[in-house]
């Protein structure tokens, strides 16, 4: 099922999301909805909380982006759920990449990461995994990962860029954009 992707300006992006346990109520239903969801809206990755739940849970497909561009070897794409994920720690040289949102759509922009990240998570069995990633794959879990901690990628902009945006996230706050797939706008309620 197709969720309405929550835009900026709701408060449920700005939260620091919480860890679940395997009872988590109906989590398969839950993730193959965030997975139609990302599908339809196009994207690579989505975080729960944008789709309203503030819990450390994202998805990520990359191997969309090795069907369209080449990848170097050992950055092949994948296709993985992430579960209470941890960074264990983010090193190498920053790296910039310009990056986009589903929750902010029609506002693109380069952010500086660095290369390489670690990362520790349970899958969707509650298996344990830890894992190195870099490239791709390390830009599209670190822009998730920080969904899970209430910080978006515009915050991340150079200040110049920052400031051209600001008009444009103020219209996608009050509603005034259009999109493909269906977006829910925080009303004060
Ligand atoms: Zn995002």
């Amino acid at each position: 099922m197709i969720l309405p992707v929550y835009a900026y300006g709701h408060p449920v992006l700005k939260k620091v999301a919480d860890p679940i346990t395997p009872d988590f109520p109906e989590l398969a239903t839950l993730i193959e909805n965030m997975w139609d969801t990302m599908y339809k809206a196009d994207g690579v990755g989505i975080a729960a909380p944008q789709i309203g739940q503030s819990i450390r849970l994202f998805v990520i497909d990359t191997e969309q982006i090795e069907r369209k561009e080449p990848v170097k070897p050992g950055d092949e794409g994948f296709k993985r759920v992430f579960i209470n994920a941890q960074m264990i720690e983010e090193t190498g040289d920053d790296w910039t990449y310009e990056e986009g949102c589903l929750s902010i759509p029609d506002i693109r922009g380069d952010v500086d990461r660095p290369s390489n990240i670690r990362l520790k998570w349970v899958d969707e069995n509650f298996q344990e995994h830890e894992s190195a990633f870099t490239g791709i794959n390390a830009r599209v879990i670190q822009h998730e990962y920080d969904h899970l901690q209430g910080i978006l990628f515009t915050e991340k902009l150079k200040p110049l860029k920052k400031r051209f945006v600001q008009r444009k996230l103020e219209a996608i706050k009050a509603g005034k954009v259009d999109t493909e797939y269906k977006m829910r706008f925080y009303t004060g309620r």
